[in-house]
C-alpha cells in the first residue's frame, strides 16, 4: 500500500510494509563450526550429538555407604546391621572397586558405585563409622544410585538444530562431550552515528554540539539483544566520509561486518549526508514510514557481500524505536532466531492522551507499579505462589499480574529528542493508525522494552 501525503508529496508506507521490506534482506548467516565454549547465544544450524552418556558411570547421589540391599533388609534403629567398611570412595576416585559379600564401602556424592554394591544408605541413617558401620535402615535396590545413561544416552542428539545455546544448553553440550557446534554465528553489526554536531561521551560539548548517545545506546541494545556490535564514531556530515566509513566496515579483509546501522542524516535537511551518499549506490531505498517517531527510514545492501544497511533517523528516541521495530527483528533472523521472541503485552491506559492521525504511534509508557493491575485499586497484588504465610513465606519473586497493568506516558513529553521518558519507559504502547485519542481505561498493546517491567 502506498499513499501520498499532500503536505510533503513524498510516498509514505505503513509500518508493516516497511518491516517486510527490511525482513526481505535478512537471511540466517551461513553455518560455522565453533568451539562449544564460543557458542553462547548462537542458534544450532545442525543437531548436536553427544559423545558420552550421562551420567557417564553409575554413581552415588548421596554421601553414605555402598552396600547390598539384601544384607540390610532387616536393619532398623533398634536392630542395626553392622558391616566392615573396606574402602573409602571420594568423588574423582578412578579406581574400580569390587565389594565382597558382607562388606560396605563409604562413598561420597558423585563417586562411582563399587562392583557388587546395589544401593546406597545415606550417612544420616548410619553411625558414620569408618572401620565398621552400623546401618540403621533398610534400602531398596538402586536407592540413591544414579545409573549410567539414565539422563542422556551415549551418541544421542542432545540439542536439536534450531536450539539457541544459553548457559543450560552449554552445560549439557559440554557434559555430553561435544567439543564444537555448527551454529549460525552472531551477527557482527557496525554502529555508525553521523553528525557534525556530535562529540564523544565523556567530553564537554561546545555551544551547538551534542553528545553522541546513539552510538553507545545502539551498541548496548545490540549486545543486550545477543549480537556483536562494533562502534564507528566521528563520521562527519559529508557523503565522502559516510561512504569511506561504510566501505571500511563492509569490505574489510579481516572480519567484515554482517550488517551496518547508521543514525542521522536521512531526513529532509540540507546536510543529510547518509541519504546523499547511499542514494548514489542505488541499492539503498529511502522511505517515509507512517509512524511516529521514526518516520524517515532507509534500508538496502552495500558492497560485494551485499551487507544489509539500516539507516535510522538521528533523534535518539526515533533511533531506538526504529531499532526495536525493524532492526532487531532482522538481526534475529540473521542469527537464526525467531523474528519476534517477546509477546506483545496488554495494558490499560492510566489517563487520556492524543495520537496523531495517519501514523502508528509508539508511545513510551511506564507501568504503574503501585497498582496490582486488576483494576480494583486496592493495591493488593495477587500472588501466583501459594503457601502458608508463617511456614512458607512468599519468595520475593515478582508476583503474577493476571490483569493488564495500568500504564502512563513516560517523561514530560513524547518528543523524539526527549531522553527522560525513554530511560524510564517499560514499553512502547503501539497506537494504531486509525486511533487519534486514547481515554483512561482503554486497552493498549505494548511492545516490551528490554530491561523494562516485562523484561
Ligand atoms: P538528523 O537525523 O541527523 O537530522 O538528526 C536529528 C536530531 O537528532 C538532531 O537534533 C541531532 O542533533 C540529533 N542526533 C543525531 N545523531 C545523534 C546522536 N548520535 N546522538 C544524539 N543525538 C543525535
Ligand atoms: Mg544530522
Amino acid at each position: 500500500m502506498l499513499c501520498r501525503t499532500p503536505a510533503e508529496g513524498v510516498p509514505v508506507i505503513p509500518v508493516t510494509d516497511y518491516l517486510h521490506q527490511v525482513l526481505a534482506l535478512a537471511r540466517p548467516l551461513p553455518p560455522r563450526l565453533v568451539p562449544i565454549t564460543d557458542a553462547l547465544g548462537c542458534v544450532l544450524a545442525e543437531d548436536l550429538v553427544g559423545t558420552f552418556g550421562l551420567p557417564g558411570f553409575d554413581n552415588s547421589a548421596m554421601d553414605g555407604y555402598a552396600v547390598r540391599a539384601n544384607e540390610v533388609a532387616e536393619a532398623s534403629p533398634q536392630m542395626p546391621v553392622s558391616l566392615p567398611v573396606v574402602a573409602d570412595i571420594p568423588a574423582g576416585d578412578t579406581r574400580r572397586h569390587t565389594m565382597s559379600v558382607g562388606q560396605a564401602m563409604r562413598i561420597m556424592t558423585g563417586a562411582p558405585i563399587p562392583q557388587g554394591a546395589d544401593t546406597i544408605v545415606p550417612v544420616e541413617l548410619t553411625d558414620g563409622g569408618t572401620t565398621t558401620v552400623q546401618i540403621r535402615a533398610s534400602a531398596r535396590p538402586g536407592q540413591h544410585v544414579r545409573t549410567a545413561g539414565e539422563d542422556i544416552a551415549a551418541g544421542a542428539v542432545v540439542l536439536p538444530a534450531g536450539t539457541r545455546i544459553g548457559p543450560r544448553q552449554l552445560a549439557l553440550a559440554a557434559s555430553a562431550g561435544a567439543g564444537g557446534a555448527v551454529v549460525h554465528p552472531l551477527p557482527r553489526v557496525a554502529v555508525m552515528s553521523t553528525g557534525d554536531e556530535l562529540v564523544q561521551a565523556g567530553t564537554v560539548p561546545d555551544f551547538g554540539q551534542v553528545i553522541d548517545s546513539n552510538a553507545p545506546m545502539l551498541v548496548a541494545a545490540i549486545r543486550e539483544a545477543g549480537f556483536a556490535a562494533i562502534p564507528v564514531t566521528g563520521v562527519r556530515d559529508t557523503p565522502e566520509q559516510v561512504l569511506a566509513a561504510l566501505r571500511e566496515v563492509v569490505d574489510a579483509d579481516a572480519e567484515p561486518v554482517d550488517a551496518v546501522v547508521t543514525t542521522g542524516g536521512v531526513s529532509m535537511g540540507a546536510y543529510d549526508a547518509v541519504k546523499e551518499a547511499l542514494l548514489t549506490l542505488g541499492t539503498v531505498t529511502f522511505t517515509q514510514v507512517a509512524m511516529q517517531p521514526g518516520k524517515p527510514q532507509g534500508v538496502g545492501v552495500v558492497g560485494e557481500r551485499q551487507v544489509p544497511v539500516f539507516t535510522l533517523p538521528g533523534n535518539p528516541v526515533s533511533a531506538l524505536v526504529s531499532f526495536e521495530v525493524f532492526v532487531a527483528p532482522a538481526l534475529r533472523v540473521m542469527a537464526g532466531r525467531p523474528t519476534f521472541e517477546r509477546p506483545m503485552q496488554p495494558a490499560i491506559a492510566a489517563h487520556d492522551f492524543g495520537s496523531p492521525p495517519d501514523k502508528m504511534q509508539f508511545n513510551r509508557v511506564v507501568v504503574d507499579r503501585s497498582s496490582d493491575g486488576d483494576g480494583d485499586g486496592d493495591g493488593a497484588i495477587r500472588s501466583g505462589v501459594t503457601g502458608s504465610a508463617s511456614h512458607d513465606p512468599r519468595p520475593p519473586w515478582r508476583d503474577v499480574i493476571r490483569r493488564p497493568p495500568s500504564v502512563r506516558l513516560a517523561g514530560v513529553g513524547q518528543g523524539s529528542h526527549m531522553f527522560g521518558g525513554l530511560a524510564e519507559a517499560d514499553a512502547l504502547a503501539v497506537i494504531p493508525v486509525a486511533v487519534t485519542s486514547v481515554a483512561a481505561g482503554d486497552a493498549l498493546t505494548c511492545l516490551p522494552l528490554p530491561g523494562g517491567w516485562w523484561g
